[in-house]
Order: C-alpha cells, then sequence, then structure tokens
C-alpha cells in the first residue's frame, strides 16, 4: 500500500516532472501533469488519466491504440519510427501477462513520444505543448511559439538555407551538374515537412552517386592524359636528343609525370616553363636574325670570289691577247703602246684584286662575328633550359637540381677519393616571421639567407631550396669538421649581415645538420641523416649546428 501523496508533495512532484519532460509550465500543462501524479481528473473529459479499472475497460483499449498509432505516424525530434517501434515491442514483449500493466506501459510509451517536440514543420520546428494522452490528439504543430521554438525555427531554417548555399557554391561548368545543383537547391530551401526531407535525401543520394561515377571516370581520364604525355615526353626526347635547348624542360616533365602528382611542383614548373619559353622566344628571335646575317655575308663573299676570278679570267685572256700582238709586230712605238696597255690593265687589275682582298676579308670577319653570335644565342638557349633547375624565388638550386648535382658530385667524388658533405638547414620559428611580418618579408628573407650563403661559401659549394624554409647545401671535397666550420662561419655571417624589413634589422638564424657521406651512400640517405641532425638542432632550442652520426 502507498501512502497517498499530500498536495504540496504533488505540487513539489508536478514541477519536477514538467522539468525532466521538458514542458513549457503552462497552467494547462501543469494542471495535466498534477492531475495525473495525484491520480485525479483534470476537469476535461477528454484528458481524465485511465484507472486501472478503466484501463481494463474495453472502451479505452481502441483509443490507445488509436492514439499510439497516431503518435506513431507524428514525426517527433530525437525520436525515430524505428525507435519507436523498438520501443512497442520491447513493451509487448515484457509486459502482455498482465493487460493492466501493458495498459499503463504503453500509456506511458504514449507519453514519452507526444511529450517530445514535434518535427512535423521543419520550418517552424516548436515543441508544441502535448495534450493529455488520454485525449488521443496530435499535439498541435504551433500551438503556442515561445521564444526557445522561435529560435530553434530559426536555426532550422538556417541549415536549410546553408544547404542549399553549399550546393550552389559547388555549381559547375558541367551543364547537367549545374541542373542539379541548382534543383537541389531549391528543394532544400522549400523544404518543410518530413516527407519533403525524405524526398530531398533521395535526390540527394542519387546526386552523390552520379557524384562518384563521375569522379572515377575523371580518374581513368586523368591517367589516360599522363599516359599520353608520357609517351609524348619520352618521344621527344629521343628525337631532340640532340638538341640542348630542350633538355631542362623534358627532364623537368620526365620527372614530375614519374612520381605522384605534387601540386607544389607542377605550380613550380609551370613556372620555370613560362619563363623558359619567354626568354627563349627572345633568344630563338635573335638567333634567326643572326643566321639570316651570316647567310646574307656568305653570299656576299662568294660573289666576290666569283668577281674576282671573272677579273683574273679576263686578264688572262687580254694578257693571251698581248702576247700574240707583241709576237706579231716588231713596230716599236706600237709595242710601246702595247706595253702601256699592259701596264694600265695590269694596274686595273691590281687594284680590283686589292678591292676585292679588301672586302673578302672585312666580309669574312662578318661572318665570322655572326657566327660568334650564333653561338652564343645557342649556349644561351641552352642556360635558359638549364635554368629550369634553380628555384624561382630564391634562385637556388631547385629539387631537380640539387638532385643533378648530388649525383655530379657524388660520381666525382667516387672516381677521386674525395669527401663529401652535406648540410641541411631549416630557418628557426619562420611561420612567426611570416606572422608578424608577413608573407613577402618571409619572401625576402628567403632571398636574402640565399644570399648570404652565396657569398659565404666557396663557388664550387652549392645551395639548393630543399622545402618551403629549408636548405640543403653540397659540399664538395670537405670533410665533416671543415663542413661543420663552414656552417658555423654561416651562422656568424647571417648575425652581421641583417635582414633589413622596412629599414628594421631582423636577425635571422637557422638549425642545421651536417652529414659526411660515407662510401657507397645514396644521396638520399645522406640527405636523411642530415634531416635528423637537423631535428635535434632543433630540439636541443635551435640556432645550432649539429653534426649526423
Ligand atoms: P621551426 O623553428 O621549428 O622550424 O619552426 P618554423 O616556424 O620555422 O617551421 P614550420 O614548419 O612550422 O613553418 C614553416 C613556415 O614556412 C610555414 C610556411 O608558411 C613558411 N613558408 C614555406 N615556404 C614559404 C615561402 O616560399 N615563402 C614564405 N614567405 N613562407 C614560406
Ligand atoms: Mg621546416
Ligand atoms: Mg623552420
Amino acid at each position: 500500500m502507498t501512502t497517498p501523496l499530500t498536495a504540496p508533495e504533488i505540487a513539489r512532484d508536478t514541477l519536477k516532472t514538467l522539468a525532466v519532460r521538458k514542458l513549457v509550465p503552462t497552467p494547462e500543462n501543469y494542471a495535466r501533469v498534477y492531475h495525473e501524479i495525484a491520480g485525479t481528473a483534470n476537469g476535461s473529459p477528454e484528458s481524465v488519466p485511465l484507472t486501472g479499472e478503466q484501463a481494463k475497460s474495453a472502451l479505452a483499449w481502441p483509443k490507445l491504440i488509436r492514439d499510439l498509432l497516431k503518435q506513431l505516424d507524428t514525426p517527433h525530434k530525437g525520436i525515430t519510427v524505428s525507435r519507436k517501434k523498438d520501443g512497442l515491442e520491447t513493451v509487448l514483449n515484457k509486459f502482455s501477462s498482465s493487460s493492466e500493466t501493458l495498459f499503463e506501459k504503453l500509456q506511458g510509451l504514449l507519453h514519452s513520444w507526444s511529450d517530445a517536440p514535434t518535427a512535423s514543420s521543419l520550418g517552424e520546428l516548436i515543441p508544441t505543448t502535448p495534450e493529455p494522452i488520454a485525449a488521443g490528439t496530435t499535439p498541435p504543430v504551433a500551438a503556442t511559439v515561445t521564444p526557445g521554438a522561435k529560435a530553434h525555427a530559426e536555426m532550422v531554417s538556417q541549415l536549410r538555407e546553408l544547404l542549399a548555399q553549399t550546393l550552389e557554391s559547388s555549381l559547375t561548368s558541367e551543364p547537367d551538374l549545374a541542373t542539379d545543383i541548382k534543383a537541389l537547391a531549391q528543394q532544400a530551401r522549400a523544404t518543410s515537412d518530413y516527407d519533403q526531407i525524405i524526398q530531398l535525401s533521395k535526390h540527394l543520394r542519387k546526386y552523390w552517386i552520379k557524384l562518384e561515377l563521375r569522379d572515377s571516370d575523371k580518374a581513368k581520364i586523368q591517367e589516360g592524359v599522363i599516359r599520353l604525355l608520357r609517351l609524348l615526353v619520352d618521344n621527344v626526347g629521343e628525337l631532340a636528343s640532340d638538341d640542348k635547348w630542350l633538355h631542362g624542360q623534358i627532364a623537368t616533365l620526365q620527372e614530375i609525370i614519374s612520381r605522384p602528382m605534387d601540386k607544389r611542383t607542377i605550380a613550380d614548373a609551370e613556372r620555370n616553363l613560362r619563363n623558359a619559353i619567354i626568354k627563349q622566344g627572345f633568344l630563338k628571335q635573335s638567333l634567326v636574325d643572326a643566321k639570316t646575317t651570316l647567310k646574307s655575308l656568305m653570299t656576299t663573299f662568294i660573289d666576290r670570289l666569283g668577281e674576282v676570278t671573272e677579273q683574273t679570267g679576263e686578264y688572262h685572256s687580254k694578257i693571251e691577247s698581248y702576247s700574240q700582238k707583241i709576237g706579231g709586230t716588231d713596230n716599236l712605238t706600237e709595242l710601246s703602246h702595247l706595253l702601256d696597255d699592259i701596264m694600265r690593265d695590269t694596274r686595273a687589275i691590281q687594284s680590283s684584286a686589292q678591292q676585292s682582298h679588301d672586302e673578302l676579308v672585312n666580309t669574312r670577319k662578318q661572318a665570322h662575328d655572326a657566327e660568334e653570335r650564333v653561338k652564343q644565342l645557342e649556349e644561351e638557349l641552352e642556360q635558359v633550359s638549364e635554368k629550369m633547375h634553380e628555384d624561382q624565388l630564391t634562385g637556388a638550386l631547385n629539387r631537380r637540381g640539387m638532385d643533378e648535382s648530388m649525383d655530379r658530385e657524388i660520381k666525382r667524388a667516387d672516381r677521386q677519393q674525395t669527401p663529401i658533405s652535406l648540410a641541411l638547414l631549416d630557418i628557426d620559428n619562420f611561420k612567426q616571421l611570416n606572422d608578424t611580418l608577413g608573407h613577402q618579408a618571409g619572401d625576402h628573407a628567403l632571398v636574402h639567407l640565399t644570399t648570404v650563403i652565396k657569398e659565404t661559401l666557396r663557388p664550387t659549394d652549392a645551395v639548393a631550396r630543399y622545402g618551403g624554409e629549408e636548405f640543403v647545401i653540397i659540399m664538395s671535397e670537405t670533410a665533416l669538421e671543415e663542413a661543420m666550420a663552414t656552417v658555423t662561419r654561416l651562422q656568424r655571417e647571417l648575425t652581421k649581415k641583417f635582414f633589413l624589413h622596412n629599414n628594421e634589422r631582423k636577425l635571422i638564424t637557422f638549425s642545421a645538420g651536417v652529414a659526411l657521406r660515407i662510401p657507397n651512400e645514396s644521396a638520399e640517405d645522406v640527405i636523411a641523416r642530415a634531416d635528423k641532425a637537423m631535428y635535434q638542432a632543433k630540439k636541443a632550442g635551435k640556432n645550432r649546428v649539429v653534426a649526423a652520426d
């Protein structure tokens, strides 16, 4: 036997229940819950809670079932239909032995659903004021618009708009996708009830499947294009094997397509290639001009030679006729006239020959100059191609240039049995420098560091930009101790040669790892050891040089 609750106890429990069920404390709700706890009627014939006796009554069951069915169909926030069905299943399984208990439990279940805010109107997703379950009414939507409900509705409408905008932001130039996206965005904006949400989600799913199929098509197309490009580059590479102006460009392309695609390398190569195309464009025009000049000089030269031969030919035939005339006369006066003629012709031919000779020498010199210019231009074209190996910002070698330089130096070291050392530098707190002074100042600092490195090192040492703010120095014919001393000297130089930003002195420091190549060690392995040492330098407090193990 339970002791009946006193009025204050019922009032206290009522308030508690209202809070637990998250019900708005309206007089109606208060009255309903109060009567529910007290086990009394609240005056409304529709909201009279059923007692155990009544539960047994045949009249109460159809009503309860009708209510259950209705609430089952009503979308409630946070309670899916399958969850409702599971709940029903559990209650039916557990309590079917006693119809009274079953009735009560089913009623409790009904309460737990109907107390939840309905989601029947997405735009106005409002926790409704639930009616007494026994009344069997579907909680009316938006019966009372509370401030919380308003905020809720606002949030849902914002989410709807966000979804539409997210879809629109993925608008592409592909016509059928664009049509889908526009239709979906429109549908998202117009979605205002549960059924429409289901429709929208179906359409969205279809759209995703379409996207997935397209992506896999795109990947296949990309692979195909890369295969074609690889074939073309290899073929052009072979055809142009003697053409040094193309070496750098072809090597770059071959390297890019031999590795997994990387946005930064592609962008770098594109910048380099554009530069090379512009520079080589100018040079090629000059080369064409120089070659035309050379050709026209050669033609002049040959014409002149022809003229000289012609003149000497004429002279010979004149001499021939003079000698015949001399043989056929004994007249002294005539002989004297003949001699005068011979002398005149000889002088004429002499001066013409001299003139032709001078012209020939002059033309030959011009042709020689033109040939030199052609050679020089060809070399410049070659160099432009080689510049594909430079980092655009700093002028240091880029990764490709570094790889080639390392290969060359390693071969030389092996041939000559000389040591070779490598240093890996990483600027300290560079992100902070970028953040405080700006990215452009960061770029200038990278150029400054490269300049100081180049000024400090021997011309035979090579410097390469290994990554964003990481540099590699290749020191040929250098043992570890000497290499450490060089990098330490560089560190000191940087404290003297300040980086100026807006006329303010900024100190740049770096941490470095230095490694001596051990016999037969690959370039990657030496770099990896230097990198490890550099990392130790960072860990030990930065601005220091550490020798690799
Ligand atoms: P730590 O001392 O540990 O090396 O710190 P850090 O800030 O130098 O290193 P972190 O790797 O965190 O940041 C490197 C920064 O270098 C981040 C990136 O924005 C910047 N960076 C990389 N490449 C460039 C570039 O070309 N120009 C500029 N201005 N900044 C770059
Ligand atoms: Mg770094
Ligand atoms: Mg750094």
